[in-house]
């Protein structure tokens, strides 16, 4: 019911993407994402970066800006102490990069440890002949270099979803290779198989990507999410 809400609030404001939106779709899948928050001044930024543990990562929120590192929108490792400028200058770069952009704030999330994670993307789309589609493969900013991916019907049982982990040429980073610890593999399936759950549930969304989902010891998080409906 959430899901529908969500999916139609994004239909009245003309547009047909979500990004952060998204977040609270995905939590009514179980899937895990960061805390955080999308907060439109500096202060509550701030306030928001206080209740998380540690540094932070700030994003600028803008429905017109898909690729937010690109236009140096992104920025990891925020101490409390530079919330509030980090917050300024990711607007006002966003502004100077793109003038016309619609603004909605900034996000303030969770820093996930990537030394002990892998950044994976599972992503989906709709094939005019065989309907919704899952992917999975090795994610983060390099995802078009790399294309290492693997594709499957949705929805996918868990069984699938466990081969698609195995199948791609990153599995052994996936397992722990060079003496790292393995990632959370059940909780990788599972987010794999309910992303497909949804795309399947969901005939209107027609593209999503999950990009990245950090895999790390401890579980799974849907760092990114941009989602396509017709
Ligand atoms: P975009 O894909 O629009 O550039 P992302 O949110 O995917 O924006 O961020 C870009 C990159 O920044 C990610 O691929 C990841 O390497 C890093 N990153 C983003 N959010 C986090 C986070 N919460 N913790 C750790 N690293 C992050
Ligand atoms: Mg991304």
């Amino acid at each position: 019911e959430r899901v529908r809400e969500i999916l139609s609030q994004v239909e009245e404001r003309g547009d047909n993407r979500l990004g952060v939106e998204a977040m609270e779709l995905f939590d009514a899948y179980g899937i895990p994402t960061p805390e955080g928050e999308v907060v439109d001044d500096p202060t509550a930024a701030a306030e928001v970066a206080a209740r998380i543990d540690g540094d932070v990562v700030m994003k600028i929120v803008s429905p017109d800006i898909l690729h937010k590192s690109d236009i140096g929108g992104v920025r990891v490792g925020v101490s409390a102490a530079d919330v509030a400028d980090t917050y300024e200058d990711l607007v006002s770069r966003a502004r100077s990069y793109q003038p016309d952009a619609r603004i909605l704030g900034v996000q303030v999330q969770e820093m996930l440890d990537l030394d002990d994670g892998v950044e994976t993307i599972v992503g989906s789309h709709r094939d005019p002949q065989f309907g919704p589609l899952v992917m999975f493969g090795l994610g983060g900013v390099f995802v078009e270099v790399l294309e290492d991916t693997t594709f499957r019907l949705a929805p996918v049982a868990a069984g699938e979803a466990e081969q698609m982990t195995a199948d791609i040429d990153a599995a052994p980073l996936l397992r722990g290779a060079r003496g790292r610890t393995p990632v959370d593999l059940d909780a990788t399936v599972d987010a794999i198989r309910r992303v497909s759950q949804l795309v399947a549930d969901f005939p209107s969304i027609v593209e999503l990507d999950v990009n990245p989902l950090v895999a790390t010891p401890d579980g799974v998080r849907a760092v990114d999410l941009r989602l396509t409906v017709d």
